[in-house]
């Protein structure tokens, strides 16, 4: 199966509807629906210890589950980043719940629908950036939405910083 980063919305969104109909009984699509990741979600993960990880990987992110940290490819930024952050979330919480009624492919198929919905969600987003200390950006509305404000207030302080520097 093509790499589901490379998935297209509308893709993505198909063979997710197909294995949701091929798959209908199984728990994990009302689970989906009942228990979106919160905010409650991302601050359990940081209690427990999870903590993000920039490494030279081939895939965009990985879970070390023994060391509780999620890797992120080295260079990855913006909406793939983003996305990365939301898919490893979901597959923390999703995978278990999936369970083997599922194999990887369709798993991944579940994580990627479910992080870029998930990412939209500007509060979130900005709720998971900042609880892990990564770096914001913006490159959409909902990114712009969840920094916007932040990012001006930089500009600003950087720009009394230069001010005052100019002066003395
Ligand atoms: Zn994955």
């Amino acid at each position: 199966m093509e790499n589901v980063v490379e998935m297209s919305w509308r893709e993505l969104n198909y063979i997710f509807i197909f294995i949701k109909y091929q798959k209908a009984g199984c728990k994990i699509w009302s689970y989906l629906r009942k228990y979106p990741i919160s905010r409650n979600d991302i601050n359990a993960l940081k209690r427990e210890g999870w903590r993000f990880s920039i490494e030279d990987i081939s895939d965009y992110g990985l879970i070390n589950e023994k060391q509780r940290q999620i890797l992120l490819r080295r260079g990855l930024s913006g909406y793939q980043r983003d996305v990365t952050v939301f898919h490893e979330f979901s597959h923390i919480f999703y995978d278990y719940i999936a369970g083997s009624a599922f194999n990887k492919s369709e798993k991944e198929i579940i994580a990627e629908w479910t992080a870029r919905r998930t990412r939209r969600n500007h509060k979130l987003l900005r709720h998971a950036i900042r609880s892990f200390g990564l770096e914001p950006s913006i490159y959409d509305a909902s990114s712009y939405k969840a920094f916007s404000r932040n990012s001006f207030a930089d500009l600003e302080y950087k720009f009394k910083v230069n001010m005052m520097g100019n002066m003395s």
